[in-house]
């Protein structure tokens, strides 16, 4: 199919506080929906265990990192508690030129320049129940010590008084339910009648064509 005649993909930026569970919950999303791909950022932080480059992300060097924003290969970047990540421009628009869908799950200051550069996106923030139930889910999964912990929390402060800025909202109280509530989101927007254009315009045509032909 010719790229005139392909939908482009629709571009989903999802946001929350660090502990809100968003990764898995965007991973199941992905799942349950077709055409839709997590978008695999760059980062100049260090590999956890467990984790794979090119997988989890693209782990590169803070000098390449610094390098790809001075020629401006990123479409998005922030550094998010010391260190760098980005989105990158050519991926992101690879995919959507496919017409496939992409989630991009990156942080406030990220979602921020997507807005400012006035890129086309829908974008979602997934909100923990609560400030207790952070904490406990933060505390739980032991990865940080007890300053890092009280850093995320603050940072999560700051981010949940950002809700404002975005289109939808939902709750992570329960797994099942927020990716639902996710995929509802994705798929009414795929219904819009905007990125329906090219599906009626060719169902249209085929009346056209018909009635044409009869007359
Ligand atoms: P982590 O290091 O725990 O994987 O991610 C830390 C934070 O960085 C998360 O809030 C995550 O959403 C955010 N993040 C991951 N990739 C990107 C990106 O490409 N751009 C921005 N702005 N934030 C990102």
């Amino acid at each position: 199919m010719s790229s005139e005649s392909r939908r482009r993909g629709l571009l989903f930026v999802v946001s929350a506080p660090s502990g809100t569970g968003k990764t898995t919950l965007v991973e199941r999303l992905v799942e349950r929906v077709p055409n839709l791909r997590m978008s695999r950022s760059y980062t100049s932080r260090p590999m956890r265990p467990g984790e794979a480059d090119g997988v989890d992300y693209h782990f590169i060097s803070r000098e390449q990192f610094e390098a790809m924003i001075r020629t401006g290969a990123f479409m998005e970047w922030a550094d998010v508690f010391g260190n760098l990540y980005g989105t990158s421009r050519a991926d992101t628009e690879q995919v959507l030129a496919r017409g496939e869908d992409l989630v991009l799950v990156i942080d406030v200051q990220g979602a921020r320049r997507v807005r400012q550069g006035r890129i086309p996106a829908t974008s979602i923030f997934v909100l923990p129940p609560s400030f207790e139930i952070l904490e406990q889910r933060l505390r739980g999964r032991s990865r940080d010590d007890e300053p890092q912990i009280r850093r995320r929390l603050a940072v999560a402060r700051d981010e949940v008084g950002a809700y404002r800025e975005y289109d939808y909202l939902v709750i992570n109280d329960h797994l099942e339910p927020a990716v639902e509530r996710l995929r509802s989101i994705v798929v009414a927007e795929c219904a819009r009648r905007e990125a329906m254009e090219l599906d009626a315009k060719r169902i249209l045509e085929s009346f056209t064509k018909r009635i044409a032909v009869s007359n």
